[in-house]
Parts: structure tokens; sequence; C-alpha cells
């Protein structure tokens, strides 16, 4: 007979049941609420802009130029406060899209904002020339004399572009991860700047209460949501939970489990797979903040994280003395059991990738098949538990060792090799995790092997 959390499972992927609809129902109405949000705000914007004389003052090609660059920088202003509400961790940003996709989010956005700014400086200099009748040198100096704000706005932009700049994979490759974060937080005071040269003082303002109003409600917002988001319910939570470090665990060469315990977990409302930013309140730690998702199940009374050294930070966890008092930002992500269509699943973790997975696979129910890629025996963490979910629970376990670079290592996790692990594949949910080239390469092979895109589920361990 089935139990009672069996027949859950089979109620919800029965076929396309009430869950899943509702489910994907109030995700499309959330994401349309977004977006008219979004594009009504733009379209008024643009609206203030024709009705402030953007359109009609054109006249020549220097009215045009000044028009254009009026629009572009209005909405590069825009833009730049959605970029910071995209990552200001609103939960019902979170609960839609997931800390990855806002991410990407965030890239597209900044690169938008990006050329918005360089547009603006452009077609104001390039108008303003023109209807002085000054040479680009001199109409730079004249505005940065003249023009109330001007000084602030050249900082502004330059840090803007200083924080792109940064961003490009060239660059950021390069760049220590604290150095990049740190670039990125001149961007705040960028924007502050902007509103300083476009609101107090701009020319579309002065004389215009109903765009002043508009445009200092739309920074108040953004800074509220940022403070509330970012800082307030960070601190509140610390005070909240408590948690500290009750264990650091030696799980193998250069992985460490950290045990945290603390009051009140049962309210973060946790999902197995999910992951949190952390923060250890030690010396030389404190600064700094790093993602690692959960290697257990939540339970409510403590909970494991599992980390691999790979680089400055990870190197010293193991150093991380029990008791130090620890912030968790989250949880955040959307690769959990929410997001499964169907009832049977493939769960692959490429490396410290199986710190989800493991989680995943001792709350998910119904067929569970996990498939656990490194390339020595060694690497291989969390074995006697996931030999003991498979004796508990059922959970097929496949365990890929090996270099590719091995005689016959092209095959290792090819779609051939895919589906002679698991022949029904296409049939499932599948969900991988690992660092980002593995996550690349597991994903290629994984639709190789005739499942849909809608049915991959994937956690990159990098943003
Ligand atoms: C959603 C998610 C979940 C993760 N879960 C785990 C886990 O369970 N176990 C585990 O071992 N690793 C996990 N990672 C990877 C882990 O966060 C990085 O390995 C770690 O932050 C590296 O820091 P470092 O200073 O030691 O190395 P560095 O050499 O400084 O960084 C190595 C790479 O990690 C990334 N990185 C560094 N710091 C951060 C940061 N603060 N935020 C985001 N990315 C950063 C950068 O892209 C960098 O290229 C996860 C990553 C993500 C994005």
């Amino acid at each position: 007979m089935l139990d009672a959390s069996l027949r859950t499972q089979a109620d919800r992927f029965g076929s396309e049941n009430s869950w899943t609809r509702k489910n994907r129902l109030a995700r499309l109405v959330t994401a349309w609420i977004l977006w008219l949000v979004l594009l009504g705000n733009a379209a008024f914007i643009i609206w203030l802009w024709g009705n402030g004389g953007g359109i009609s003052a054109v006249k020549n090609i220097a009215t045009f130029f000044t028009s254009v660059g009026r629009i572009t920088g209005l909405l590069s202003a825009y833009l730049a406060l959605v970029q910071v509400l995209l990552l200001a961790r609103l939960p019902f940003l979170e609960r839609l899209l997931g800390f990855d996709s806002l991410t990407i989010w965030h890239r597209r956005n900044g690169k938008a904002v990006l050329y918005l700014v360089l547009a603006h400086v452009v077609f104001i200099t390039l108008g303003y020339a023109l209807l002085d009748r000054l040479s680009l040198p001199n109409e730079v100096s004249s505005l940065l004399g003249n023009y109330p704000g001007m000084i602030a706005a050249t900082v502004g932009t330059a840090l803007l572009i200083l924080v792109a700049i940064s961003s490009f994979v060239v660059a950021r490759a390069k760049l220590p991860y604290e150095a990049w974060y740190a670039v990125h937080l001149t961007a705040y005071a960028g924007i502050a700047l902007a509103w300083v040269h476009q609101v107090p003082t701009g020319n579309e303002f002065i004389l215009r209460p109903v765009a002043t109003a508009y445009w200092t409600a739309l920074y108040m917002a953004t800074w509220v949501f940022l403070v509330m988001f970012r800082v307030a319910q960070p601190i509140f939570r610390a005070f909240w939970h408590r948690m500290r470090v009750a264990e650091v665990i030696v799980e193998g060469p250069n992985v460490v489990s950290l045990r945290i315990t603390g009051q009140r977990l049962d309210r973060l409302g946790i999902q197995a797979g999910q992951f949190f930013l952390w923060r250890f309140l030690s010396p030389g730690r404190w600064w700094q903040s790093h993602p690692f998702s959960l290697s257990e199940a939540p339970a409510g009374t403590s909970l494991r994280i599992t980390v691999k050294a790979s680089g400055d930070f990870t190197r010293q966890l193991a150093g991380v003395r029990p008791g130090s008092m620890v912030v968790a930002e989250g949880p955040f992500g959307v690769f959990t059991d929410a997001v499964r269509k169907r009832e049977r699943v493939a769960l692959i973790a490429g490396g410290i990738g199986i710190t989800p997975v493991r989680a995943l696979a001792e709350e998910m129910r119904g067929d569970v098949v996990v498939i656990y890629r490194a390339i020595r025996e060694e690497e291989v963490v969390f074995r006697a538990e996931l030999d003991q979910l498979a004796r508990d629970r059922g959970v097929t376990v496949h365990y890929v060792i090996g270099h590719h670079a091995a005689p016959q290592g092209e095959r290792v996790m090819s779609p051939e090799h895919l589906r002679e692990l698991v022949p029904d594949i296409m049939d499932r949910d599948i969900y991988i995790c690992g660092p980002p080239g593995m996550a690349r390469f597991l994903e290629r092979n994984v639709r190789a092997a005739d499942v849909p895109r809608s049915h991959i589920h994937i956690e990159r361990f990098a943003f």
C-alpha cells in the first residue's frame, strides 16, 4: 500500500496535475506582473521625456543629438536601478528566477546600462558642442565647468565603466574574486552620483515636479529594498538564528564539512538543493561571504555544508574553530524538488557538485538515480551515506570514476554512456550540479541523450 508521502508523489506526478498547474500558473502570473512593472516604468519614462519636449524640441541635428542623449541617459539611470534590484535578494524574485538566473540577467542588464551611459555621454557632448559652436574639447571643459552636478556625473560614469570592464570575462578571470567584488561595490557610489547629476540638477527635472517626484520615488524605493534585504534582514537573522559552527569534519583530502547549529532553523523554509551565502565571523574571514549548498536535507536542528579547498577562502575553512559565529544569507536557489516535473529523476554530480545532489537524494521520493562523476577514487565523498540511501530508500547510485584523458576516457559520460547507465534517461527530469565547465559538458551530453531542455535543472558552482 502507498504511504502518505508516496501517495502525494503519485498525485503530484499523475499527469498534468493540479499541483504542477498551480505552481506554473503562479510563476507565470508573477513573471507577467514583473514584466508589466518593468516595461510600464520604461514606458512612463519615455512618455515623460516626450512630454518634456523630447520629440517636439528636435529642430536640427544638434537638438536631435541632445534629445537622444537625454533619453539614453534616463534609460541608463532606470536600468542601473533595475541592476541593483536584480541582486537585492528580493524574496519574490529569488523564488521566481533563482539566484543563478538573476545573475545572468544582472550581467545582461549591466551591458545595456554601459552602452546607454556611453551613448548618453557621446550624444549630449556632440549635441551641446554643435549648439554652442564649440570644439569637442572646449565643450567638455565647458560642461564640466558650467553645469552643476557634472563632475559628480563624470566620476559616477567612470565608476560604472570600471565595474563593467571588471566584469568582462577576460578581466574577471584575471582578477581575484575579492578585488572584483570591491570594484562592484563602487557601482553604488556611481548610482548615487548619477542621482545628484540627474534629479536635483538635471535640465529635465528642474521645472518639472512630476518627473522629479517620480524619479525620487524610484531611487528611494530601490534603496529601501536594498537596505531591507541586503543589510537589515541578514543582521536581523543573525540575531534571530544565532548560528554557530558546531563541528568541523574532515571528509577526505581537501574536503571538510561544517555542521552549523542555531535557533529556529526550521523557520528558514529551506528545501534540499538550496544554498546560502556564508560569512564566518572569525579573524580574516568575516568580511567575505561565499556560496555553499547544503549537503544534507534540512532537518530543522542543524545544517551541514561540505567544502572543497579550491582557493584562498575555501583552503582556510578547515581552520574554522567550533563556536565561531556564522551569518548566512538565504536560502537561495531553485535547484529543488519543487521544479521537478516527472516522477523519475536522475541526479548527476560532477566532483564537489555532489553536495546538493546528496541532499536532494535524501529528500526526493519516487524513482531516483544518482550518477556521481569523480576523477579519482579518493575524491569521492559521502560514499557511505549514498550507499546507505541506496539500501534504505532504493536510490540507485552509479559511481563513475576515472580520468577522461585515460584510454576510452572520451566515452565517459558521453550520451551513449549516459543511456547505458540510465536507459530511460529521456523520460526523466535531470538535475546537474558541478563546477561550470563540468556542468556545461554534462548538460550538452544529456541534451544529446534526447532529454528536452525543459526537463534539465542545473546548478553551476560559480556566478
Ligand atoms: C550556488 C553555488 C553553490 C556552491 N556550493 C558549493 C559547495 O557546496 N561546496 C563547495 O566546495 N563549493 C561550492 N561552491 C563554489 C564555492 O563557492 C567557491 O569554490 C568558493 O567561493 C571559492 O572561493 P575561494 O576564495 O576559495 O576561491 P577563489 O580562488 O577566490 O575563487 C574560485 C572561483 O570561485 C568563485 N568565487 C569565489 N568567491 C566567490 C563568492 N564569494 N561568491 C561567488 N563565487 C565566488 C569565483 O568565480 C572564482 O573564480 C558553490 C558555488 C555556487 C555559486
